[in-house]
């Protein structure tokens, strides 16, 4: 098996390209090896569901990880459970498969990733619930010993989970695993550029700054594989999940389904710029509330509906009887205070103008400047493993691993 590194800059997309450094550690890569400026992110644009396609090769309606959270109508946002855990998503992943080659992993912050039993060394992303401890709950979603001495060499880079110190603490963990441990997949999720793009806007000067740091602790990794004997054949992979967009306007979709007197047949759940409405009672009529939406879209900020045959094409998680997509401008509310409101935010349909994902590979054989057409982003995952050298064989996706190496 060949070792990789999994690079995850999350919020990046196509629209950032004009923004990288020449020498910067993204362009250098890009000019050295293979990329696809077009990686079709998933319905809805979350970071969850395209992490969990991301590393199985898979669709929504197939990893079922669909949202971010479960939909928990009940519970205030503040206290919501997150699709945390390994177990949650049904199909195998590429840690499974590089356990299966006999091989070990490093996940750091990396989504849906916790209490992994294929990973050797997990650094785990939870946030936390009312009442729970920060040091209780990292140490038991993820590997204590590698948690501890994390915290041991590298606690000073952060300020809890702010940004940039969460960012510049995953990279330098990542690059200090790879030096010590030489694993043969390592994963780390980079939240800077999306963090500054929630709160300050799309193409902000903090997101652009945050591009520019992502390129710094790119090069520091791929120094880090440079530099340790036994990684000469490791390949450095860059991805993202979902671009953003602008947002100044909060619909609240509850009180408009009250208004139209669905409110009892129908619960929504916010997905940002798109939401998902599920059935309450067995003869809740999805026909009947589309057609009735319909004559109201502009009222609630509804740009477009997809029924469930079209979010079956769509390959949307199960369980949703039928979703909208927000307007330009608009965000679904998701009953946050209007003092927490972003500038910026995702989870959109296809055919939207950030949808277009990043997949980068650059090491040993990879063929300089090769420039891969759109693909979906269930490809990723066994494009991956086929470089690695790995049996994925329940990805739904393509292997172009051949393109890239020639
Ligand atoms: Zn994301």
């Amino acid at each position: 098996m060949r070792k990789a590194v999994l690079v995850s800059l999350d919020a990046f997309f196509d629209a950032d390209f004009q923004y990288l450094a020449p020498d910067g550690g993204l362009s250098r890569m890009i000019r050295e090896g293979a990329v696809c400026r077009q990686v079709k992110t998933v319905f809805p644009a979350l970071t969850y569901p395209a992490h969990a396609t991301l590393i199985t090769g898979c669709d929504p309606d197939q990893t079922l990880i669909g949202q971010n959270q479960p939909f928990q109508p009940d519970t205030p946002p503040g206290a919501r459970r997150w699709y945390w855990e390994r177990k949650h998503i049904a199909v195998p992943t590429l840690f499974d498969a590089v356990r299966e080659a006999g091989g070990k992993s490093c996940s750091i912050l990396w989504p849906v990733g916790c209490k992994n039993p294929a990973v050797r060394w997990c650094f785990p992303e939870i946030h936390l619930l009312p009442g729970e401890n920060l040091v209780v709950k990292t140490l038991t979603f993820g590997s204590p010993v590698f948690i501890l001495a994390s915290e041991a060499r590298y606690g000073f880079l952060r300020q809890g989970i702010k940004e940039p110190g969460l960012s510049n603490y995953a990279a330098a963990i990542a690059a200090h695993t790879i030096r010590k441990k030489q694993p043969d997949l390592t994963a780390v999720h980079l939240i800077d550029l999306d963090e500054m793009r929630h709160h300050h806007g799309t193409f902000s000067p903090e997101a652009v700054e945050a591009i520019h740091r992502n390129e710094n602790r790119l090069a520091a990794i791929r120094q880090a594989i440079e530099q340790t004997p036994g990684m000469e054949d490791a390949l450095l992979i860059a991805v993202s999940d979902h671009g953003q967009s602008d947002i100044s306007i909060t619909v609240d979709l509850t009180a408009g389904l009250k208004k139209l007197g669905l409110s009892d047949d129908f619960g929504v759940q916010s997905n940002g710029e798109s939401a998902y409405f599920f059935a309450q009672r067995e003869d809740a009529d999805p026909a009947k509330a589309i057609a009735l939406l319909q004559k109201h879209l502009a009222k609630n900020g509804i740009q477009r509906l997809y029924s469930r045959q079209e979010l079956d094409r769509l390959h949307a998680a199960p369980g949703v009887a039928f979703a909208c997509e927000a307007a330009d401008q608009v965000v679904f509310s998701d009953g946050l205070d209007e003092n927490k409101r972003e500038k910026a935010t995702h989870g959109f349909g296809p055919g939207h103008s950030a949808e277009n994902c990043l997949f980068a590979v650059w090491g040993r054989g990879v063929r300089a400047g090769i420039e891969l057409p759109e693909m979906p982003m269930r490809d990723v995952a066994p494009t991956i493993a086929g470089l690695m050298g790995l049996s994925l064989p329940s990805a739904a996706g393509k292997d172009h691993s051949a393109d890239i190496l020639g």
